[in-house]
């Protein structure tokens, strides 16, 4: 079950915009951190698009989970998209943070976000 999903695709595109009008650098987009790159290589899902700035297919998705609120600053854990909800079911409710990323150039941008209930939790 989602709530309070937040979107952060229109922060993506004007990213891109930036590198496309030159105002924001390369390098500055392609600094995945290796925990995230080897994520997405080991249990990331297929994006099914390919990536936005080096038009490779090896765009990927990386699921990372919040206990609780989620706490930015809580260290979240990359889990297959396939076991969210055992997840859930195990640890209570989760905060779960949706990246995507492309192992072939280390681009990298957060997709959305949303609460991901324990089975059985009302939603408010
Ligand atoms: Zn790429």
């Amino acid at each position: 079950m989602r709530e309070r999903r937040m979107d952060y695709r229109l922060q993506r595109r004007a990213l891109l915009r930036e590198v496309t009008e030159g105002t924001r650098g390369l390098g500055d987009v392609r600094d995945a951190h290796p925990d995230l790159v080897r994520a997405g290589v080991h249990i990331g899902s297929q994006a099914g698009e390919p990536c936005p700035l080096c038009r490779r297919p090896e765009l990927r998705h990386v699921v990372y989970v919040f206990e609780g609120k989620g706490a930015r600053t809580s260290s979240g854990r990359a889990v297959p998209r396939e076991a969210l909800a055992q997840h859930a079911e195990r640890h209570g409710d989760l905060t779960v943070y949706v990246v995507e990323v492309c192992t072939a150039c280390h681009w990298h941008h957060l997709l959305e976000s949303y609460r991901q209930l324990a089975r059985g939790t009302a939603v408010g």
